[in-house]
């Protein structure tokens, strides 16, 4: 491939750069970067994307749900189609590359095709809604892809009481025809390029790493029910303070996530009532976030650590409520593909890392119903969701010359080929 023979594939890097810095101008908000779903700026954000994409030879078009879809057919009709991209919609006060990144390092790799046709099309899906941040319920986009927009669903309300169905319709578009944006039948699988978002491949001296699973999450509220009394009065030995037992708690939670290799678990929030200095806290709620690649393995942390909190309480002479506040289940990524990734990053020179997201993503949504696979990009200081968010434009390189060889791989491989003649 020329693009790889050459030079250009460092300045195909700087100009993925240039344009994800490009798009970060087009916000809600004046001097950061917000762009939540459907908001006016995602039209100017639309625009730009499906230009660079026309130039690639993709046909565009919005779905119904929002998301920006651009086809680039193959080298025969009725072939089966191959989806990359990610999502275009921001936290607020965003970095530049969290998901429109994917979109854009996929659009290049289209351009470097140079109009060749594979035995697959290619469809690049840049998702609508990935963050949850206007609606506070995240993959709006993706969502529509798998048929699981329901009326229900489109009735949620953002702060303004708009519903999404109301703000499908502001945007121009017709939401009696989101079953339109489902997944045709003849997709073989979804591929997304996205920052890591994390430290682990920058302490490792990599470039690129390949996601093996997206971790399972319990989230719970426990709330520690002790004695408010006077702070003065009450000697050490007769107090049931509640702020005392979390906290022993919470030390606890830190501890058994540390003796359980790729756990992590977290307490993010607490909350103390009566909450003054001179009075014992009578109550604690606090906050469990437990996340894992195996589901049993997150399942029997979680269990220990309300078992923990329940001796302590006991022992403390305190009571304990608890609430589960979401469960949900560890995704494994498709082993070919993962298999077929690991080699073109391996071409590329470089080792890859495997890894488990601790993060959510649109690809997490897609596997209820297709293949789906993940390359991370490393992520300087580990820091996003922030404008300080960064990209090496040598990692960029990589993930081009990645997705490049990736297609070729697939191109001719006997396993897609058997996967092909069952789309
Ligand atoms: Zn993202």
């Amino acid at each position: 491939m020329s693009i790889l023979e050459s030079g250009r594939i460092r300045a195909q890097a700087e100009k993925v750069l240039a344009r994800c810095k490009k798009l970060a101008a087009l916000s809600e908000d004046v001097g950061s970067t917000r762009r939540t779903f459907l908001c006016p700026p995602m039209r100017d954000c639309h625009r730009e994307i499906a230009a660079w994409l026309s130039a690639a030879g993709a046909e565009v078009s919005v779905d119904a749900a929002g998301n920006l879809r651009g086809f680039y057919g193959a080298e025969h009709v009725n072939a089966p189609r191959l989806l990359l991209g990610s999502h275009v919609d921001t936290v607020p006060n965003a970095g530049a590359y969290d998901g429109v990144l994917g979109v854009l390092i996929a659009v290049a790799i289209l351009k470097a095709l140079h109009g060749r046709r594979l035995p697959f099309g290619i469809e690049i899906v840049g998702f609508s809604e990935e963050e949850g941040v206007r609606f506070g319920t995240p993959f709006i986009g993706s969502r529509a892809l798998v048929g699981r927009l329901d009326d229900e669903f489109l009735n949620q309300r953002d702060v303004n009481g708009i519903s999404i169905r109301a703000a499908i319709e502001k945007f121009g578009l017709n939401p009696l025809e989101i079953p339109r944006a489902m997944l045709s039948g003849d997709t073989l699988a979804y591929l997304e390029f996205h920052i890591e978002q994390g430290p682990v491949l920058e302490s490792l001296g990599l470039g690129l790493g390949v996601v093996e699973a997206i971790a399972g999450q319990t989230r719970m509220e426990f709330t520690f029910l002790g004695r408010s009394n006077h702070a003065g009065t009450t000697p050490m030995d007769l107090r049931r303070d509640a702020i005392a037992a979390a906290a022993e708690w919470i030390v606890g939670v830190e501890h058994t996530a540390k003796s359980h290799p790729g756990l992590v678990a977290t307490v993010g929030q607490i909350e103390a009532e009566p909450g003054a200095t001179n009075v014992i806290a009578g109550m604690v709620r606090a906050t469990l976030d437990v996340r894992h690649a195996s589901d049993d393995v997150r399942d029997r942390v979680a269990d220990m650590l309300v078992r923990q909190a329940e001796e302590l309480v006991e022992r403390r002479g305190l009571s304990l409520r608890r609430k589960v506040l979401l469960s949900q289940s560890a995704v494994a990524m498709d082993p070919f593909l993962v298999e077929q990734i690991a080699g073109a990053i391996r071409r590329t020179g470089s080792e890859p890392h495997r890894m488990v997201s601790g993060a959510g993503h649109d690809a997490m949504i897609l596997a209820e119903k297709i293949p789906v696979a993940m390359v991370f990009l490393r992520t300087p200081g580990g820091i996003s969701h922030d404008p300080a968010e960064s990209v090496e434009t040598e990692d960029v390189a990589k993930a081009l010359e990645c997705g490049l060889h990736l297609l070729d791989q697939l191109a001719s491989s006997s396993e897609l080929q058997k996967r092909m003649c069952r789309a």
